[in-house]
């Protein structure tokens, strides 16, 4: 049963939610600022094999939420004190963003779609009432995602976007020696630039408790792959 995305906005504000976060690569969020818009896998995997034959490899139950858009209603860095596994690149939008999807329809995990496999059940994905949101949606867990679906795997963000948070794991590029964490910052504000935003990108503050450092040392999340331009 699908919810009104006014109602889904009302409950999660109700529940402590103030923003929509969306983790991802430094590459990947620069594509998303050039063209306005956060896009599904299946939308970026288009445009960067456009070129090449693409591979019809997803399995169909796969396949129906490649082109979907999931982000966090809490920051998992954060809240895990580790590496966020898509990316260092925090993108903060504005809750009202549920509310003003155009075409799109919204809907809410109620367990990680890594999770599911071909006999879970359509209750177990998603939440399935306004009800049921109410009663069991949990601020803070990380299986209660916000998904755009039915949006042609592309969710406008102009006008959304309230700041971006960046990693910095203090290390420099294999090649060049350059620092991570400035190279990522000039290529996502020439990003926000071409696009039109305007929004402070800052340095993620963390506690001593956190482990991001030495994930990034460690190559545990490779920074070769997660700061590529
Ligand atoms: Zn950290």
């Amino acid at each position: 049963m699908e919810i009104l995305p006014k109602r889904i906005c009302e409950i999660l504000k109700d529940k402590g939610v103030s923003s929509i976060l969306h983790a991802n690569s430094v590459e990947n969020s620069c594509l998303f600022l050039r063209n306005r818009c956060l896009m599904s896998r299946d939308s970026i995997e288009k445009l960067v094999t456009q070129k090449r034959p693409r591979k019809a490899n997803h399995g169909a139950s796969n396949y129906s939420i490649l082109n979907d858009i999931f982000t966090d209603t809490v920051d998992i860095h954060e809240q895990a004190n580790s590496v966020h596994n898509h990316g260092p690149v925090l993108l903060e939008l504005d809750i009202e963003i549920v509310n003003n999807t155009y075409t799109g329809k919204v809907w809410i995990s109620k367990s990680n779609p890594m999770k599911w496999d071909a006999n879970t059940h359509h209750e177990r994905k998603w939440f399935v009432s306004a009800h049921d949101l109410e009663d069991n949606f949990r601020y803070g867990s990380f299986d209660h995602m916000v998904v755009f679906r039915h949006c042609a795997g592309k969710l406008p963000i102009l006008g959304y976007l309230n700041r971006i948070v960046l990693d910095d794991p203090r290390l420099r590029t294999d090649r060049y020696q350059v620092d991570y964490f400035s190279m990522a910052f000039g290529a996502l504000k020439l990003a926000m630039k071409e696009g039109g935003f305007d929004a402070p990108i800052e340095k993620r503050e963390c506690t001593q408790d956190c482990s991001c450092l030495d994930n990034y040392k460690s190559r545990n999340v490779d920074p070769e792959i997660m700061f590529s331009l």
